[in-house]
């Protein structure tokens, strides 16, 4: 199988070249661009299969390139930022970006943001092939038109809303959703109080799915951002 074709949106020359180096030693495809002109031309000529968007660029904002792409394309985006861009963060994966990391970030890192992606595309694909109703992961069996879920073959008895915030996450696996997505999704707006709610459902979701609750396989909690399904082997 073709390694993926990466584009990396960074105006930052020793962030560019650590992350291109990395890509080249691990045998993917690149391109770089170094402002988001130049990434909008360079996503619509060359069609790649993941980017990797600084938010910081000299010409434009990170999140005004994202919506100028999700217009067109679902092409998976990984955000770039520094620690003090959160509230940023948050906007991109609002506007439709995928994942993030946060500099400085190791090389090991990056590659786990792209291999975690590349499974997403994988699965992605063939979900939508066979446009199951039910999904699998690990333990973990939804039945989206059942409206039931069970773990290892045992039926979880879940609340309707609990029901719809594990519909969301898992449609979603892989994908950071925040917490307003999430609430707006789940309640239809986002309201200050959802925000608590959302925590209490979600504790509650998590004390029926997750057989160890300190070390939780499906759920990730990102703190201040929101949370996210993973992929069980
Ligand atoms: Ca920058």
């Amino acid at each position: 199988m073709n390694k993926p074709f990466v584009l990396t949106v960074e105006d930052d020359t020793s962030i560019r070249n650590l992350i291109t180096t990395t890509l080249k030693t691990n045998d993917y495809r690149y391109k770089s661009a170094m402002n988001g002109k130049e990434a909008i031309m360079e996503v619509s000529t060359y069609n790649p299969d993941i980017v990797l968007l600084d938010l910081g660029l000299p010409d434009m904002d990170g999140v005004e390139v994202i919506r100028d792409i999700r217009s067109w394309s679902n092409l998976p985006i990984i955000v770039i930022s520094a620690r003090s861009e959160d509230c940023d963060k948050i906007e991109a994966l609002d506007a439709g970006a995928d994942d993030y990391l946060t500099k400085p970030f190791s090389v090991e890192e990056l590659l786990a943001r792209l291999r975690a992606t590349q499974r997403r595309l994988f699965f992605m694909s063939t979900e939508m092939l066979s446009s199951k109703s039910v999904f699998e992961n690990g333990k973990l069996r939804v039945d989206y038109a059942g409206g039931c879920a069970t773990l290892d073959g045992q039926e979880l008895h879940l609340t309707p809303i609990e029901f719809k915030l594990l519909c969301l996450l898992s449609k979603n696996v892989g994908k950071v959703l925040t917490h307003q997505y999430i609430t707006q999704n789940v309640w239809g707006r986002s309201l200050e109080n959802h925000q608590a709610s959302l925590r209490v459902f979600m504790a509650t979701l998590r004390k029926k799915l997750e057989p160890d609750e300190d070390s939780p396989e499906y759920i990730q909690t990102h703190i201040g951002v929101g949370y996210r399904m993973v992929r069980v082997d």
